[in-house]
C-alpha cells in the first residue's frame, strides 16, 4: 500500500482545520437536559433494535497523564472503586430490565481505567452484568487496559471471565515522551504481557498510539511503531494528540515549546502510516489500521464498517446503553448521556433510579443526516439513490444547500459527487470529518467556537 495515497500535505496544510469526530450525530454538543429518562424508555419501546452494546464506564485512573482529556477520577484509593461498583450495581438493576428482550452481542468497558479493579471486583461486575442481561453466544467482550498497575495473570483472569479482546494503552515507548506526559510504562512488561495474554487465549489484541505528544521525533516514534510490529498486534488505533489547555488543566503542563510543530506533527503521522501500512496493517476509516483478516478489516471492504461512541465497529446494528458516570446511550432514535461527575452521579441514581441528565431524540432530518455522515466516515462513500430511496426524499434536492459546500472538495480532486453517489479519494481520507461537516446542519452554531479538536 502507497502512503502517497492516503497524504497530501498541500491539501492537508489546507484542511487542517478543527471539526467533529462524528461519534454520533448529532454531536453530544447538541444533547440537552429537555430530554428525560421518559423519552429514553419510550426510545426502548420504540426501537426496531433487540441487540444490544453494552459500554461500562469506569472512570478511576492510579496517576495523570498530562495529555489526557478523558473523564476520570484520579486516586490511588482502590475502596473508591468498591463504592462506585455499589452504585454502578445499582444502575444496572434498574436498567436491565427495561431490556430484557435485548440480546447483548457487544460488552465494552473503558475509562479512565477498567484494570484499576481488582481481580475480585472484575469478578463481581462480570457476574452481576450476565445475571441481569441475556448474553449472546457469540459474544464479543473488550477492556481497556493500563499495562503499567497491572500483574501478568490479569491475562487469564479476563479470559477465564469471557473477555476475548484487549486493547492496551501505549501511546509512546519513548523514556523522554514518557516522563514529560506523566506516563512512564516499560516496553519489556507490555510486550511480555501481550505475548502472555496471545498464549492464554486472547484472539484479539488492540494498542492505542498518540503522535504529537512532547519531544516525540521521527527517530523515536519510528522505535514505538516497530515495537508495535513486533508485538503482531492486530489493531492499532493512531490518534492526534489534540492539544487544549483552555480546556483540559493538565495539559497546561506540556509546554509549547516541547510539541512537535505542525509540519513535525504531519511528519510523525506520514510515517505512522507508511510503516503500519507497509508492515501490512490496513487503514480504516480515519485512525484505526487492522491487520487484513481482522474482522474491521473485512467490514470496511464489504462496506459494513460502522461508527459508534466508541470509534469504528463492526457491531452497526446494535442499540447501546451506556452503564456508570458519563457513559453515553444510542438507543432506537436518541441519544442521552449520564451525569458527568461522580458525586452527582450517586446521588442521582439514589434520588431518581437512573443517571441520565441530558440527551436528545432524533428528528427526521437527524437521522438522514446521520446516515449520510456515518456512511461517508466509514465507506468514503455515499449511494444516493439508496438514501433518496429509504427516506423518500430527491437528494440532490434536499442537500441543495449542502451539496454546494462539497466544492472547494471537488475542485480539489477529494471528493466527486455523481449523480448516484458520493465518492470521497483515498487521499481525504485523513480529511473525512472536514468534508462530513458539509452535511452538518448544526455546524454554524459552532464554526467559530474551538470546540472540537484539529484534523492533525
Ligand atoms: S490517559 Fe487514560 S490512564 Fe491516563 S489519566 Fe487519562 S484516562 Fe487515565
Amino acid at each position: 500500500m502507497q502512503v502517497s495515497q492516503f497524504f497530501d500535505s498541500q491539501l492537508l496544510n489546507k484542511y487542517n482545520t478543527s471539526g467533529p469526530r462524528y461519534t454520533s450525530y448529532p454531536t453530544a454538543l447538541e444533547f440537552h437536559d429537555d430530554f428525560k429518562h421518559d423519552d429514553f424508555v419510550q426510545a426502548i419501546k420504540d426501537s426496531q433494535n433487540r441487540e444490544l452494546s453494552l459500554y461500562v464506564h469506569i472512570p478511576f485512573c492510579h496517576t495523570l497523564c498530562y495529555y489526557c482529556g478523558c473523564n476520570k477520577v484520579i486516586t490511588r484509593h482502590r475502596d473508591k472503586a468498591d463504592t462506585y461498583l455499589e452504585y454502578l450495581a445499582q444502575e444496572i438493576a434498574l436498567q436491565a430490565p427495561l431490556f430484557t428482550d435485548y440480546k447483548v452481542k457487544q460488552l465494552h468497558w473503558g475509562g479512565g481505567t477498567p484494570s484499576f479493579l481488582t481481580h475480585k471486583q472484575i469478578t463481581t461486575l462480570v457476574t452481576l452484568l450476565k445475571e441481569k442481561f441475556e448474553f449472546s453466544d457469540d459474544l464479543e467482550m473488550s477492556i481497556e487496559i493500563d499495562p503499567r498497575e497491572i500483574e501478568m495473570d490479569l491475562a487469564e483472569h479476563l479470559f477465564s471471565l469471557g473477555f476475548n479482546r484487549l486493547s492496551l494503552g501505549v501511546q509512546d515507548l519513548d523514556r523522554k515522551v514518557q516522563e514529560a506526559i506523566n506516563r512512564v510504562q516499560s516496553t519489556q512488561f507490555i510486550g511480555d504481557f501481550i505475548g502472555h495474554a496471545k498464549d492464554v487465549g486472547f484472539k484479539s489484541i488492540n494498542i492505542d498510539l498518540i503522535y504529537g505528544l512532547p519531544h516525540q521525533t521521527l527517530e523515536n516514534f519510528a522505535k514505538t511503531l516497530d515495537k508495535a510490529h513486533e508485538w503482531d498486534v492486530d489493531r492499532i488505533s493512531l490518534f492526534s494528540y489534540a492539544h487544549l489547555p483552555s480546556r483540559f488543566a493538565a495539559q497546561r503542563k506540556l509546554r509549547d515549546e516541547w510539541l512537535p510543530n505542525t509540519q513535525e506533527k504531519f511528519a510523525l503521522m506520514k510515517l505512522a502510516i507508511e510503516t503500519l501500512c507497509n508492515y501490512g496493517y490496513d487503514f480504516i476509516g480515519m485512525d484505526h489500521f487492522a491487520k487484513p483478516k481482522d474482522e474491521l478489516s473485512i467490514a470496511q471492504s464489504d462496506g459494513t464498517l460502522h461508527r459508534n461512541f466508541q470509534g469504528y465497529t463492526t457491531k452497526g446494528g446494535c442499540d447501546l446503553l451506556g452503564l456508570g458516570v458519563s457513559s453515553i446511550s444510542a438507543i432506537g432514535n436518541s441519544f442521552s448521556q449520564n451525569i458527568k461527575e461522580l458525586k452527582a452521579y450517586y446521588q442521582a441514581i439514589e434520588t431518581q433510579q437512573h443517571a441520565q441528565v441530558k440527551g436528545v431524540s432524533l428528528s427526521q432530518d437527524d437521522i438522514i443526516r446521520g446516515e449520510v455522515i456515518r456512511e461517508l466516515m466509514c465507506n468514503l462513500y455515499l449511494d444516493k439513490k439508496h438514501i433518496s430511496k429509504k427516506y423518500n426524499i430527491d437528494f440532490d434536492e434536499y442537500f441543495s444547500e449542502d451539496l454546494p459546500l462539497l466544492d472547494t472538495f471537488i475542485e480539489d480532486g477529494l471528493v466527486e459527487n455523481n449523480s448516484d453517489n458520493i465518492q470521497v479519494a483515498q487521499k481525504a481520507r485523513l480529511l473525512i470529518r472536514i468534508i462530513c461537516m458539509s452535511f452538518d446542519a448544526y455546524m454554524k452554531k459552532h464554526i467559530n467556537q474551538q470546540r472540537f479538536s484539529r484534523v492533525i
